[in-house]
């Protein structure tokens, strides 16, 4: 599977935009990998994993034709996530001639319903009477389909087969492990650390992973003990070092998976990418950056 990192920030992105704090500023400074977009990836041209409101750029940037897409999954409802509103433009008379007419998003009931409150009533169709519908206009027109997915249970998703878990973090958070060509991949952010019965769950599994795309949103900060677990919601390095054990003594990873940090927020400690790129690299992972690909 070929996995593009449109974008690899926490909710404010790198700069925050409204932030003058000394990470914002350096990367303001520095440019490149210093600044990072809200986190998503796309996999093999076909499935977009979360849809986040910097979509739309990460996609010119990327080069890709969203025309073309069928399949977007999404984690869970926080809005760097899923910024559904851009959906607008999907509708009849705003976009023509897609590949897929009916673009097909996957996730948590959360999800599905988060869907119809952040399409406020601005969002109203131009076509018919049916405005004040909250997004209900684009499903009745065939341009949006939300499927509800279930924990535990394995999907086909396009050529993808796809098991959500349960994270934790807020709403109803899902993480994914993507299967596809004999690979797979385990998309484990924007969350905390797993909790115990997904580790239990997934020790009874035969998930064999070639890649950890883990959430690295505090950097340095170790979440379950700073401030008395403060920060509980995400992770940091030395949490993914202790998760990364744990799935390589259950079998799930073995030295040859590859381990990639993402989902970085300013807040974070030693975030930077000049300071944290080496302490990744340092500790087996690689320090994803906007743009980046990987063959797996
Ligand atoms: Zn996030
Ligand atoms: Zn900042
Ligand atoms: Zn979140």
């Amino acid at each position: 599977m070929k996995v593009k990192f449109w974008g690899t920030g926490a909710a404010e992105g790198i700069p925050c935009g409204f932030c003058g704090c000394p990470v914002c500023q350096e990367a303001r400074r520095m440019g490149g990998r210093y600044q990072r977009t809200r986190a998503q990836v796309m996999i093999d041209d076909q499935l977009l994993v979360d849809m986040g409101p910097d979509t739309y750029t990460n996609a010119n940037r990327a080069g890709y034709d969203l025309s073309q897409l069928e399949n977007v999954l999404i984690t869970h409802s926080h809005c760097d996530h899923f910024y559904p509103n851009e959906l607008h433009n999907r509708q009849i008379e705003f976009s023509y001639d897609m590949k897929y007419p009916t673009l097909k998003l996957y996730g948590s009931q959360d999800v599905y319903d988060q869907y119809f409150n952040f399409m406020g009533a601005d969002n109203v169709s131009n076509i018919g009477n049916i405005s004040k519908s909250r997004g209900k206009y684009l499903i009745d027109q065939k341009r949006v389909a939300l499927n509800v997915l279930e924990e535990y249970k394995t999907y086909d998703i396009g050529e993808f087969k796809v098991t959500p878990l349960p994270a934790t973090h807020g709403g109803q958070p899902f993480v994914y492990i993507i299967e596809k060509d004999g690979k797979g991949i385990f998309y484990l952010n924007d969350c905390g650390t797993l909790k115990e019965e997904v580790f239990e769950w997934l020790a009874k599994s035969n998930f064999k992973l070639d890649l950890v795309i883990y959430d690295c949103t505090h950097a340095m900060r170790n979440t379950l003990t700073d401030q008395e677990g403060k920060y509980w919601s995400h992770m940091g390095q030395p949490n993914n070092i202790v998760t990364r054990q744990r799935l390589t003594e259950m079998g799930l990873c073995s030295d040859k998976t590859i381990s990639v940090e993402t989902h970085f927020s300013h807040n974070g400690i030693s975030v930077g990418y000049g300071d944290f790129a080496p302490l990744a690299e340092k500790a087996g992972f690689i320090c994803a950056y906007d743009g980046m690909e990987l063959d797996i």
